[in-house]
């Protein structure tokens, strides 16, 4: 199936490596031209340039923390000074970091809605008025969102408000030709998710392996996914070829997920 990304213009944000470079190689991969950012400049200009080496595509690198509403500015304007316009956004970030209700404080609090729910806002404030002939915006949540996750708490209340989002940006955008959808990862092979095993393994007193068993247990089809496995989804979603889907929450989970 044709995708129809050629030569379309992608944002794709928090990309120096695991899920947001999954999806940005996918886009690339279809021929978009691919604008990734990341906090560190040394890494999203190497991530640039080896997705530029696998893909053959268009890329630029921009140092951009998603928390701060300059540098997203910065990233939106460089990338239409390069390319002229845009066609799709990847709204994403790290993850808020784990802790029962009883252990978060305010500041984490603070933290958490800024990283998750502002940076949404924000990215997608600075990109709209640049996809002027339509396109696609997809956010990145989490099962959390449908089933919240033992320690997860921060995730849940602010990915929730992300959902909330996509439904309401669904309805608003879509006299403009933009579509807007959620994705969940359930377990994808990243460094987040290795992260979080480890986390497990300490707090339960057993190996990263068993930790790791114990997740591969609640996944029907026995395996992590591949960034690629996410990115796919990501990219059809992304794409033209999707032009009659909005407001859609979709799992890329391996059937993790029993909520129907
Ligand atoms: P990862 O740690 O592998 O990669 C995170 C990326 O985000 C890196 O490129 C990092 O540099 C960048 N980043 C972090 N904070 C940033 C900031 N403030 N500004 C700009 N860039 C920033 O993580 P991942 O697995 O790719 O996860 C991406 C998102 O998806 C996270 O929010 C994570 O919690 C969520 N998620 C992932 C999974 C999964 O299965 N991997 C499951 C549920 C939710």
């Amino acid at each position: 199936m044709e995708l129809g990304l050629q030569n379309k213009v992608a944002l794709v944000a928090a990309a120096s490596k695991g899920l947001g470079y999954g999806v940005a190689r996918a886009l690339a991969s279809d021929g978009a031209k691919v604008s990734i950012c990341s906090r560190s400049a040394d890494e999203i200009e190497a991530a640039a340039k080896k997705l530029a080496d696998e893909t053959g595509a268009d890329t630029l690198g921009t140092a951009c923390d998603v928390t701060d509403p300059k540098d997203i500015e910065t990233w939106v304007k460089r990338t239409v000074e390069q390319w002229g316009q845009i066609d799709a956004l990847l709204v994403n970030a790290g993850g808020p970091p784990a802790g029962y209700f009883k252990e978060i404080s305010d500041e984490q609090w603070q933290a958490a809605f800024e990283l998750t729910l502002m940076s949404s806002i924000r990215m997608i404030n600075a990109a709209i008025p640049h996809m002027t002939g339509g396109g696609a915006i997809l956010t990145i949540t989490s099962s959390s969102v449908r089933e919240p996750v033992e320690r997860l708490v921060l995730s849940t209340v602010m990915r929730s408000g992300v959902v909330g989002l996509v439904k309401t940006l669904a309805d608003e955008l879509a006299p403009d030709g933009i579509r807007v959808n959620n994705l969940i990862p359930g377990r994808i092979d990243t460094d987040r998710v290795a992260h979080l095993d480890e986390g497990t393994a300490k707090r339960l007193g057993i190996s990263f392996e068993e930790a790791r068993e114990r997740s591969l247990k609640n996944i029907p089809l026995g395996r992590l996914g591949t960034i690629d496995d996410f990115g796919a989804a990501a990219a059809f979603l992304l794409s033209p070829a999707a032009s009659y889907i909005t407001g859609a929450t979709l799992q890329v989970d391996g059937g993790m997920m029993r909520s129907v």
